[in-house]
């Protein structure tokens, strides 16, 4: 066994010392293809666009601090979408890009996620209004993370409605570190979020997972809704593309988060797996598929147990293979 052990490590220096460079680059391209093939294995059709945007050229960030004013609001028809019931006691307020959800319960309604400042009064006051669900009912704002597509409306839900707003520890910093990110001003710290901990309304609660990488503070979430009276469990993916410092640490953190999330999600036994960018869960084209939904079809955002698994999976490798070709000198 020593002997074997001695002849590998002779072999390895040789290998490494005559042409060795050229070697290990081939080694690396090998396991960036063996990574990405798992991914677009475990996407099949149910993540296209989550392997699309982790797998296919996902950015290079540089390591600073990236702290830029929101430019100008974008034309209301790239993304203003009608507001859905999705299931019985949840409810899509989110824009044509990003998702924002109203969870029910009988003492008021937790919101998950508020868009950006510019489209969160028309599409979450305005939606959830349309739907018949009143925003001063609105006890608890939950954000994923501190990007500007999703805090936006936190600001205007504490203020005019005096909803809690709970989010990570590390990303409320980030907030108030930001000298340029809030223009119109910032919600003011409130609860901060704690791994494990649920966020409970009446007969319906939220459990808090936390999954950094994404953001130092990204949470994401398991929850039940029910489909015409049947409950299901969603796993709720908080934080997705790679757009923050690409350094192997960071990576090391997203992949770890990625696999407790999937043990998170498989010890609830969730079948729904929901994400704050449609791009990533299909949202818009599952609403308007639920339009024409049969009596004794499958609610399309039903995918089981097995789906939800590797879209980790899919999340996962593709990080495994980016992290891999960080350490690549460039071309
Ligand atoms: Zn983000």
């Amino acid at each position: 066994m020593k002997n074997h052990a001695i002849v590998v490590a002779t072999v390895l220096i040789l290998v490494f010392s005559f042409g060795g460079a050229r070697a290990f680059a081939q080694g690396n391209a090998d396991a960036v293809d063996a990574h990405m093939a798992a991914a677009r294995d475990a996407a099949g059709f149910d993540f296209t666009g989550t392997l699309a945007r982790l797998c296919v050229a996902p950015p290079r960030v540089p390591d600073t601090v990236r702290d830029v004013a929101p430019g100008p609001a974008p034309a209301r028809d790239t993304w203003f979408i009608e507001p859905a019931k999705v299931f019985d006691n949840l409810y899509f307020v989110g824009s044509k890009i990003h998702n924002s959800w109203a969870l029910t319960s009988n003492e008021g309604i937790i919101l998950i996620d508020t868009l950006y400042t510019y489209n969160s009064e028309e599409e979450i006051v305005g939606g959830l209004k349309k739907l018949g669900l009143d925003p001063a009912k609105v006890k608890y704002v939950i954000i994923s993370h501190a990007h500007a597509d999703h805090v936006g409306g936190a600001k205007l839900m504490q203020d005019r409605y005096s909803s809690r707003i709970v989010m990570g520890g590390p990303d409320w910093d980030s907030i108030e570190k930001s000298v340029n990110g809030y223009p119109r001003g910032k919600p003011k710290r409130d609860i901060v979020a704690d791994d494990g901990q649920k966020i409970t309304l009446g007969d319906t609660s939220v459990t808090l997972i936390a999954t950094p990488g994404h953001t130092p503070g990204t949470f994401s979430m398991i929850f039940t809704v029910k489909d015409r009276g049947k409950p299901l469990t969603v796993a709720y993916s908080g934080g997705t593309a790679f757009n923050f410092p690409s350094t192997a640490a960071n990576f090391d953190t997203y992949i770890k988060s990625q696999s407790k999330m999937a043990a998170a999600a498989a010890s609830a036994n969730a079948t729904i797996l929901m994400s704050n960018h449609s791009e990533f869960d299909a949202a818009t084209t599952k609403i308007r598929m639920l339009a024409s939904r049969k009596p004794g079809e499958p609610h399309p955002f039903e995918i089981g147990k097995e789906a939800v698994a590797r879209y980790f999976v899919v999340t996962g490798e593709c990080a495994q293979a980016e992290r891999i070709r960080l350490a690549q000198p460039p071309k």
